[in-house]
Formats: structure tokens, C-alpha cells, sequence
């Protein structure tokens, strides 16, 4: 019967609400929580809806949001915090169901296919779940609950914030008739245009489409399109999607000789993968590095270490390490990639004075950025960026 099964639990402006829920004065008020690194090169992880009135979203660099929202209260991340918050939430989720796939911090799948016995049928459990958040987090949830994983997601986005759409499978047909081509995964900005060249828009410009004609025309993504337009997916939700590594790589409009410049890159890239790192609680022993030329040749280079480490500082110096030890910087750059990968959660690593020194560092860091705010604090590497610029 292809009942619904699936759901996609997705916290409602995660960040920012954590924010509001701490200090009342911030309700309604436009918030907006930047990175670790919160310069006006950082960029936003997340926006209240309020905010986002004024077109401020995540991932925009803080110093548009603070063009378009000049009176926004903009704070610096605070992880620990959403990282309590966040357990709370994943602690309810796998109490109705052990077949949980967490996406990120405040997302994750669920499938509730045999535990309607215990606590009632999947648009019940949506219900119950969105209570339960609510008493003990204060917090709202958005839930969508289809047949399969993509709808499901589809679904939670439909009515955010607060939500909780399903849509059943005889549904399925309407619902993705008027759906934005870009709605669908995979589908890009350059995809799009691509598709639009077509004059394809929306999803149901692709059902007079053959499969064979759309795999002809856009290769492996056609093929994915294909289902995707109709709704069908079968990815399964996997029990816990583990984080391999967490890396970061740049491509530049003019290839970077200059090695200043590429350090100063170096850093801003270490601030990103350890504030991910953060963000997940995770730490790596194994610090990795990309290099790829004008004439695309490319290098890759790694260093593990005895300790677990997440630091933006030494991510950085051991990367910049690598890149000089084994001669890369010769020849000018078209890519720079940096990594850590051989994750465990935080607190399971063995701890070391080095580490925890260097913890505290990053600490005192973002504790000055909160206190004078995130533009004059700013560690001397990226003064280079800033001039430039
Ligand atoms: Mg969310």
C-alpha cells in the first residue's frame, strides 16, 4: 500500500532559536549566530526567521548580512550549548524508532516501519515527537512524513517553522507537479540553467521525458532526475551516517603563488574544518592537504598524530607543515584542499596538555569575540586577507 514511514526531523533555525530560548530579550528580534570565526569574512550558520525577513540566510558572508540587516543582533556561535540541546533531541527521536540517520546536528531520517504496534502511526509519532521537543528543549521541529526519504525532506521544508506535512502516496503526483526544479537534489544553480536551456522548470517538465533520453542528455544525474521527478527514491534510512573526515578545498579565480597569501588561505580554511569539527563534536588524529596545479596535476599529503585534535591553529600548522616540508609550493596554485579525517567523538580521545592548552586558546578567543564583538578580534594571519581584499 506504500504507506508513509519516513520522516525528516529538522530543527527550525536551530542556532539562532537556541540563542532566543537563552536570553528573552532576542525573541522576535532578527539573530543571527556566525561561525567560529566571526569576522566580517565569516559567514552566517544561522538566521532567525525574522531575520531572514530582511533575505539574510545561512552561509552568507556576515558582512552582506550586515548590509541588508544593519540592526540585526549578530552572535558568535556558542557549540556547546546547541550541542546539549542537540542530544536532547536525538535522545527523543531514537526513543520512538532505532532506525535514526542523523544529517547534522539539528537533522535527521527516521523510519518508524514496525513500531506503529508501540506508539501509533507515523503521522502520531510526528505529532508526539514535536510535543516532546517542545516540553523539553523549547524548541520547535519541523516534520514531514512520506514514503521515501527524499519526499519526507520535501515534506519537513514545506511548512517551516513549526511544521508538519505529509504526503501520502497517492499525493505524490500533486504535490510535485508545481516543484521548482531546484527543489530537487542534485540540482544546482549551473544544472539548472542547464535544464532551463530545455525549458525545464519545474518537475513535471520532465515527465514527458523517457529515461533513456534524459540519461542521454544529462548522463547519471538524468537518471536520478528521472525518479526523483516522480517522487521515487529508494535510498534507505541507514542506522548512523558516520563522518569519514571533514574537509575543505578552494579553487581560485587566479591561480595563488604567492605563499603569504596561500597561508593566509590555509587559515581560513582551517577555521572552517575545525569549526565543523566543533559543530559535530568530533576531533581527527589525521590532518590531510591537496594541491592541484595550473596543469591540474595533483598531490595529496597526510600526517596522523598521537592526539585527537580539532584546533583551527593546529590544523593549520600542521597543514602549512606539510605543504613545505614536501616542496608544494613551487608552482603556482589552482586548488588547496585541507582535511581531517580518522574521527572519534570528542571527550573519547585521549586527552594531552598540548591539546587541552590549545582548546583553551580557541576558548578565550571566541569568549573575546562575544565580549567586543567579531570584527576586532581577529588573529594575525587573517590580517592579511582583510588588507587585501
Ligand atoms: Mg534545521
Amino acid at each position: 500500500m506504500g504507506q508513509v514511514h519516513i520522516l525528516h526531523a529538522d530543527m527550525d533555525a536551530f542556532f539562532s532559536a537556541v540563542e532566543q530560548r537563552e536570553n528573552p530579550d532576542l525573541q522576535a528580534k532578527p539573530v543571527i549566530v556566525g561561525g567560529v570565526n566571526l569576522s566580517n569574512r565569516g559567514v552566517v550558520s544561522t538566521a532567525s526567521y525574522e531575520a531572514r525577513k530582511y533575505g539574510v540566510h545561512s552561509a552568507m558572508p556576515i558582512a552582506k548580512a550586515k548590509k541588508l540587516c544593519p540592526n540585526g543582533i549578530y552572535l558568535p556561535a556558542r557549540h556547546k550549548l546547541y550541542q546539549a540541546a542537540s542530544a536532547k533531541i536525538f535522545s527523543i527521536l531514537k526513543k520512538y524508532t532505532p532506525l535514526v540517520e542523523k544529517l547534522s546536528i539539528d537533522e535527521a531520517f527516521l523510519d518508524v516501519k514496525g513500531c506503529e504496534k508501540l506508539y501509533g502511526s507515523a503521522v502520531e509519532i510526528a505529532h508526539k515527537i514535536k510535543e516532546e521537543v517542545k516540553l523539553k528543549t523549547n524548541l520547535t521541529i519541523s516534520i514531514g512524513v512520506s514514503v521515501n526519504k527524499f519526499l519526507a525532506k520535501l515534506a519537513s521544508d514545506y511548512d517551516k517553522p513549526n511544521g508538519l506535512t505529509v504526503i501520502k502516496k497517492e499525493d505524490i503526483k500533486k504535490f510535485m507537479r508545481n516543484l521548482n526544479i531546484d527543489n530537487i537534489w542534485g540540482v544546482g544553480e549551473v544544472f539548472a540553467e542547464k535544464l532551463a536551456e530545455a525549458d525545464i522548470y519545474k518537475a513535471s517538465d520532465l515527465w514527458s521525458y523517457s529515461l533513456e533520453e534524459l540519461k542521454s542528455n544529462y548522463g547519471k544525474a538524468g537518471v536520478k532526475l528521472f525518479f526523483l521527478a516522480r517522487g521515487k527514491d529508494k535510498r534507505e534510512v541507514k542506522k548512523q551516517n558516520q563522518i569519514k573526515s571533514i574537509s575543505h578545498e578552494e579553487t581560485f579565480i587566479d591561480n595563488l603563488k604567492n605563499q603569504d597569501k596561500i597561508f593566509a588561505y590555509l587559515f581560513k580554511m582551517s577555521e572552517k574544518v575545525s569549526f565543523r569539527l566543533h559543530s559535530n563534536s568530533l576531533k581527527g588524529i589525521t590532518v590531510f592537504i591537496k594541491v592541484r596545479y595550473a596543469d591540474f596535476s595533483t598531490y595529496s599529503r597526510q600526517k596522523s598524530l598521537k592526539v585527537a585534535l580539532n584546533s583551527s591553529q593546529q590544523i593549520y600548522q600542521i597543514a602549512k607543515k606539510l605543504l613545505l616540508k614536501n616542496n608544494l609550493l613551487t608552482k603556482s596554485i589552482r586548488l588547496l584542499g585541507i582535511g581531517v579525517s580518522n574521527l572519534c567523538q570528542e571527550g573519547q580521545e585521549q586527552l594531552n596538555l598540548f591539546a587541552q592548552t590549545d582548546d583553551q586558546l580557541d576558548k578565550t578567543i571566541d569568549q573575546l569575540k562575544r565580549k567586543y564583538g567579531f570584527d576586532k578580534i581577529s588573529r594575525a594571519r587573517k590580517l592579511y586577507l582583510d588588507q587585501d581584499d
